[in-house]
């Protein structure tokens, strides 16, 4: 049996979370969900590249919301889950966790994804990209040991 919700929102992104924080500031109702395939809330992307990626700032301050924001406003965030299949004849999502969502309206909000380059040797180990939050988390690793002033410049200008 499907859960249903007026408004389903695919995509935890900015332009998700603004659409969310729009419907309630203009005195929507009814109800919101989110549903994203990342673990975290929504969160900003210009300070992944820098302070985010140099340590100086911690991941509370990507986040354009703060983590109670979302039950206070009751917006549902379905976190973790990827939506497989959007039926509009019958207006249903379904997520690879199984779950079936029905839906009044529902919002595609799934931004971008990254361009990965057909070069031999772009898949080997230490070339990444950066889109994610957990891209920069993986990065950050591996840079772990080279002193923050190394990095920090070229990234920082
Ligand atoms: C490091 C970095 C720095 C940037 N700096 C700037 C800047 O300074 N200025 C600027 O204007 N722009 C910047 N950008 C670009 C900006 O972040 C993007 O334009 C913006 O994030 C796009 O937002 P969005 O809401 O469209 O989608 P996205 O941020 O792409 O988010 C889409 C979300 O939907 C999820 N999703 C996709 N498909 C599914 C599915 N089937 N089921 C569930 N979830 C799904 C994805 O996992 C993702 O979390 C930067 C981007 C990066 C990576």
């Amino acid at each position: 049996m499907s859960e249903y919700v007026d408004v389903a929102i695919v995509g935890a992104s900015p332009v998700g979370a603004h659409v969310a924080s729009t419907l309630r500031e203009r005195g929507f109702t009814g109800s919101v969900m989110i549903i994203g395939e990342e673990t975290i809330p929504p969160y900003d992307h210009p300070a992944l590249s820098n302070a985010y990626m140099v340590g100086s700032i911690s991941i509370e301050r990507v986040l354009p919301r703060d983590r109670g924001y979302w039950d206070r406003n009751n917006i549902a965030l379905t976190l973790g889950v990827r939506v497989t299949r959007l039926d509009s004849e019958h207006a249903t999502l379904t997520l690879d966790d199984g779950r079936r969502i029905a839906f009044g309206q529902c919002v595609l909000a799934t931004g971008e994804t990254v361009h990965r380059l057909a070069y031999p040797g772009a898949d080997l180990a230490g070339i990444h990209t950066v889109r994610s939050l957990a891209d920069v988390d993986a990065l950050r690793a591996a840079l772990t040991g080279i002193p923050v002033g190394q990095i920090a410049k070229p990234l920082l200008n």
